[in-house]
C-alpha cells in the first residue's frame, strides 16, 4: 500500500477544517488551498499584478491586498469576471499545490483541503486518489457557522445555496464522514476508523 492523495471537501460549517486538523495530527500532510489563495492575494502576492491588469488598481486595498468585498461585488454583478478571476487564480493555486506536494516525503499521505472540490469538477478529481466528504445537514451547517461567526441566518443560507448541494457532493465522494450527532471526540473516533482502515494508504499497525 502506498500513501494516498486524498481530496478533502465539505460545505461551509461541515467540519472539514476540523477533520483536516485531526488528519494532520495523525501524520497526514495537509495542503490548504484556501490558505494558498489567501497568500496569492495578500500584499505582495503573485496573483495581484495579473488581477490589477485584468480588473484595475481599485481591486487592491490600502494595505496592498486584494479588496475582497469589491471583488465579491463585481463577481456578483458580472459572472464573466468570476471566470476571469478563476482563470488567473486556479493555475497559480495548482502550481503552489504541486510544489507543496512534491516537497512531501513519499511515506506521508497528502490531504488536499479543497472547499470547492466538487464545484471545480474534473480538475481536482484527476489529482487525487480518493475524495473524502465531510457531510452534515444544512440545519447543522447553519448552527455551526452561526456559533462561529455570528452571521445572520440569511447570509449563511445564501453561502450554502451558492455551494454544491449535498447530493452533488455525495455523488462525487468515495467516502462520506457524517459529522452529525457527534461531539469532537466522536468525530476524532470516526477519523481514526478511516485511518486504521487504510483509507489514506497507511496500514494500521498489525496487532496479533
Ligand atoms: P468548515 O471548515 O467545514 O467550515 P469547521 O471545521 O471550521 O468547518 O467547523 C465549524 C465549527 O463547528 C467549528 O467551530 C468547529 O469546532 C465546530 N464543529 C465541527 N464539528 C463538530 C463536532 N462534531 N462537534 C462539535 N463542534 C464541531
Amino acid at each position: 500500500m502506498r500513501p494516498r492523495r486524498i481530496g478533502l471537501t465539505g460545505g461551509i460549517g461541515s467540519g472539514k477544517s476540523t477533520v483536516a486538523r485531526l488528519l494532520a495530527e495523525r501524520g497526514a500532510r495537509v495542503i490548504d488551498t484556501d490558505a494558498i489563495a489567501r497568500a496569492l492575494t495578500a500584499p505582495g502576492g503573485a496573483a495581484l499584478p495579473p488581477i490589477v491588469a485584468a480588473f484595475g488598481p481599485e481591486m487592491v486595498d490600502a494595505q496592498g491586498a486584494l479588496d475582497r468585498a469589491r471583488m465579491r461585488a463585481l463577481v456578483f454583478r458580472a459572472p464573466e469576471a468570476k471566470q476571469q478571476l478563476e482563470a488567473i487564480l486556479h493555475p497559480m493555486i495548482g502550481e503552489a499545490t504541486d510544489r507543496q506536494a512534491a516537497a512531501t516525503p513519499p511515506a506521508q499521505p497528502i490531504v488536499f483541503d479543497v472547499p470547492l472540490l466538487v464545484e471545480t469538477g474534473a480538475r481536482w478529481r484527476a489529482r487525487v486518489d480518493r475524495v473524502l466528504l465531510v457531510d452534515c445537514s444544512e440545519t447543522t451547517q447553519e448552527a455551526r457557522v452561526q456559533a462561529r461567526s455570528g452571521w445572520p441566518t440569511e447570509q449563511i443560507r445564501q453561502v450554502i445555496h451558492q455551494q454544491a448541494s449535498r447530493i452533488q457532493r455525495r455523488s462525487a465522494a468515495d467516502a462520506v464522514l457524517l459529522n452529525e450527532g457527534l461531539d469532537l471526540a466522536g468525530l476524532a473516533t470516526e477519523v481514526d476508523a478511516l485511518w486504521n482502515l487504510g483509507f489514506f494508504g497507511v496500514p494500521a499497525a498489525i496487532r496479533l
